[in-house]
């Protein structure tokens, strides 16, 4: 069985269940379809509900849901396959660039400004740091940047 969206040329929008395609289209020909509303012989497939609302477009409800149960339909769509492979190329690049890092913790601050001011070697490091505390080093022009996914501490892992 296979169900389809239908509409009378009155605007009438109800669901037919058809053995195929095939079998639709047959009904269709010889006028053996009426709407349950008007009795109108003139139906056709209904358009699909756009997935999101177009602009200035939000309060007709072509779908017969209501906006709320459109809106759950789109958040439990699969995430597009782009998004999931743009997560996964940064989450791998992260990697990549933490390969060479020495994690440092909650001295990351402490760290940065001392290889910023010369104190010790450059090197690439990662941490952690307060709001304030990263605020307090890009005001004083040190290049620190947020990774994208959080990184658990090393000792933490095992
Ligand atoms: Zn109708």
């Amino acid at each position: 069985m296979i169900v389809f969206d239908l509409s009378c040329e009155h605007g009438h929008r109800f669901e037919g269940w058809f053995g195929s395609s095939d079998d639709f289209a047959g009904q269709q020909a010889r006028g053996l379809m009426s709407c349950p509303f008007c009795g109108s012989a003139a139906v056709s497939k209904a358009p699909m509900a756009p997935a999101v609302p177009a602009k200035g477009n939000a309060t007709r409800n072509d779908s017969g849901l209501g906006a709320a149960a459109q809106v759950q339909a789109l958040a439990n769509r699969p995430m597009p396959p782009e998004v999931g492979e743009a997560l996964a190329r940064l989450a791998k690049a992260q990697k990549k660039a933490l390969e060479n890092s020495t994690w440092v913790g909650e001295k990351f601050a402490e760290q940065s400004r001392a290889m910023h001011y010369g104190e010790v070697d450059e090197k690439p490091i990662h941490g952690q740091a307060s709001t304030e505390e990263a605020k307090g080093l890009i005001d004083e022009g040190i290049a620190i940047a947020p990774l994208p996914f959080p990184v658990a501490e090393p000792d933490k892992l095992n």
